[in-house]
């Protein structure tokens, strides 16, 4: 591949990503090993699973010699943002297609899509869509880049043999393609692997992606919903972030961590159990909270 466009793809794969060790006395269960991979710090825009998620997409559109990619999004998504500014990294241009209706002030995630250049075109709703005009040569990427691609992607977050360290993998779920490209990645290292969700249909989502594996879903940890927070919440990631330095979303990572720290208070992991959890970004997210509630 001689286009240097693929320089900034190949650049942020290449990144190793570190792993951060929880101290004990956060979460009082010295028997129990807790690490981070630091998956949040690849790049500030494209954080996350996002990067992963988004690469083979990218790279099949350039090789297709596609000059525009779009996909789908809420207004505060994590995966429009990164589309955004991925694609006008490789020289695309892009169209988000917003759930909703245009709003009279544009979320900060929003503004700062179409600071890269990306085109938004809003959807309306299920019962009142709206029209959109997609041009014909513009390359999909499917929302969340849920699907194959998306899924082998993340599979590079982490290797057979990091895997095979651990008990337990936790990731945050909201399509599931992370999660099942993990789950690949484990292939058979006999590591339990767990995603953390508010909703029960996920299990279809991520056995479509991933057929005949075994992981859980824990949906006990949702705060009243995908997106939701409650002040118990937003304490604890002020708490996770004094003790670690670590910041976290409130829409998955901060839920994640609530989810590990709180099954392991609980006595729930064999003396001797090494868990993993995937930092998979997303800070971006916390600009919709009111100014003051995180102290990162
Ligand atoms: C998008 C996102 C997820 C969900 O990933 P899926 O692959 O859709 O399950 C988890 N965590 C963060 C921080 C995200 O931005």
């Amino acid at each position: 591949m001689l286009d240097d466009r693929y320089e900034w793809l190949r650049a942020l794969n290449n990144q190793s990503l570190p792993i951060e060790t929880i101290q004990p006395h956060f979460y009082d269960v010295p028997s129990v090993l807790w690490d981070v991979l630091r998956a949040d710090l690849i790049h500030p825009v494209c954080s996350g699973n996002k990067f992963f998620k988004l690469k083979y997409y990218l790279q099949d559109a350039l090789q297709q010699n596609h000059t525009m990619i779009h996909t789908w999004g809420g207004p505060w998504s994590n995966h429009i943002v990164a589309s955004a500014y991925a694609a006008r990294q490789l020289g695309l241009s892009s169209l988000g297609l917003i759930h909703g209706n245009e709003p009279g002030l544009y979320s900060a995630t929003l503004q700062e899509a179409r600071s890269y250049g990306m085109e938004l075109q809003f959807t309306g709703w299920p019962s009142a869509p709206l029209q959109t005009s997609i041009p014909p040569n513009s390359y999909p990427i499917p929302e969340g880049g849920y699907g194959a691609e998306g899924a082998r992607g993340a599979a590079d977050l982490i290797s057979t043999s990091l895997a095979s360290a651990y008990t337990h993998i936790f990731c945050a779920v909201g399509t599931g393609t992370m999660i099942a490209g993990i789950l690949s990645a484990a292939g058979n290292a006999h590591t339990t692997g767990v995603a953390i969700s508010a909703d029960p249909g996920l299990k279809t989502s991520i056995e479509k992606l991933q057929p005949g594996t075994a992981f859980s879903l824990n949906t006990d940890f949702h705060f009243g919903g995908y997106a939701r927070k409650s002040p118990e919440l937003l304490a604890f990631m002020n708490d996770f972030y004094r003790a670690t330095g670590i910041p976290t979303d409130f829409v998955y990572t901060g839920k994640l961590m609530f989810a590990v720290a709180s099954l392991i208070r609980q006595n729930t992991f064999p003396k001797g159990s090494r868990i993993l959890t995937i930092h998979s970004g997303g800070l971006q997210g916390n600009r919709s909270l009111p100014n003051g509630q995180l102290l990162f």
